[in-house]
Order: C-alpha cells, then sequence, then structure tokens
C-alpha cells in the first residue's frame, strides 16, 4: 500500500520554486520532480479519536535519483 496520492497519472515531471528560490535535488542536482499530495496524521496526536488531526503536505520526487522532498506549503510549479 501507498502512502501517495498521486494528483493524476504520472505525466512529465515538472520544475519547482519554493519562497523565489528554484528547488533541486540535494543529491543529484536535478531540477525536474514528480508531485504528490501526501496524508502527515501519523505524527500528530488526535484531542478528539472520533476527529483526528489530518493534515497534509506536498512531497515532491526527484526525477532523476527518486529522492523525496517534503513541503508544508505546495511549491510553486514553474511552467
Ligand atoms: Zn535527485
Amino acid at each position: 500500500m501507498s502512502i501517495f496520492r498521486p494528483l493524476s497519472e504520472p505525466e512529465e515531471p515538472s520544475r519547482y520554486q519554493m519562497a523565489g528560490i528554484s528547488i533541486s535535488c540535494p543529491h543529484c542536482k536535478n531540477q525536474t520532480f514528480y508531485e504528490s499530495r501526501v496524508q502527515c496524521n501519523a505524527c500528530e496526536p488526535a484531542y478528539d479519536e472520533a476527529e483526528p488531526v489530518i493534515k497534509t503536505a506536498t512531497a515532491i520526487c526527484c526525477s532523476r535519483c527518486s529522492l523525496i522532498l517534503y513541503f508544508t506549503n505546495k511549491p510553486n510549479k514553474i511552467m
């Protein structure tokens, strides 16, 4: 079972920018990524079991080496 929920079927990888800076892979220096939304509720305490805290983050996966970077805010896709 995958924790990733792709927005759509994999397509061409895209370039992204966060805080005005182009994102490049810290491992291989590649600049194109695949985007996914991930739920990160596993580490959050739920104050009410009936209403678990569900937060989402944006994960971008390097199209070359597959390293995954997580952002709480959605990075801007560069057209
Ligand atoms: Zn990489």
